[in-house]
């Protein structure tokens, strides 16, 4: 059975809303309405993916057609959500590379200025490594006061945000303690 973007958020709404308003009197019964959707979902090729907000890592499924998300919703297989989704998670289409509110060019505000100029990924990207390789050099501690070789450098600090996921987070990890950082944190344990 094909399935059109608007057939299948309907049948998905209908059912999800039948679950919820089930739920809320018989959890049992509502669990009996998930198996029912679960061959719709694989109709678009559902896949799993876990929320990056938080360190609960609660399972989601995401389904798209055509490269578009359509629909975003916890994994009821999943052992730590079972389906369910906070708030924050269940706005994390936000996060989706077709959002059209998300920014796709590199907007730069000079030190001291008030307008925000639009710059190019190369400019951007080469006047990062720039400044962290100045910063590095000119901060850089090989030995700490008693002698001990630390090889760390103190002015340069890195704040992980919620949209990266696991392996981003693995990547940039590698990276900053490469370069000697040691204040490396992320704002979901702080
Ligand atoms: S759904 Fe909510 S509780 Fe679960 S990981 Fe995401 S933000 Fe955290």
């Amino acid at each position: 059975m094909e399935l059109s973007r608007r057939e299948f958020l309907k049948a998905s709404g209908m059912g999800m809303g039948g679950v919820f308003l089930f739920g809320m009197f018989d959890p049992e019964l509502a669990q009996a309405q998930v198996p029912r959707l679960l061959p719709l979902k694989k109709k678009i090729g559902e896949k799993s993916t876990i929320c990056p907000y938080d360190a609960s890592g609660c399972g989601f499924l995401v389904a798209a057609v055509n490269g578009k998300v359509v629909n975003i919703e916890g994994d009821p297989d999943h052992p730590i959500n079972r389906g369910g989704a906070c708030a924050k998670g269940a706005s994390m289409r936000q996060l989706s590379a077709d959002n059209p509110w998300r920014l796709s060019k590199v907007l730069y505000r000079a030190p001291g200025g008030n307008q925000w100029q639009e710059k190019s990924w190369e400019w951007a990207l080469n006047e990062i490594a720039r400044r962290i390789k100045d910063t590095r050099d000119a901060n850089f501690t090989e030995r700490n006061d008693t002698g001990q070789l630390v090889n760390r450098t103190e002015a340069i600090a890195n704040l992980g945000g919620s949209a990266l996921d696991n392996e981003e987070c693995y990547l940039l990890a590698k990276l900053t303690r490469a370069l000697g950082v040691v204040y490396l944190e992320h704002h979901a344990r702080i």
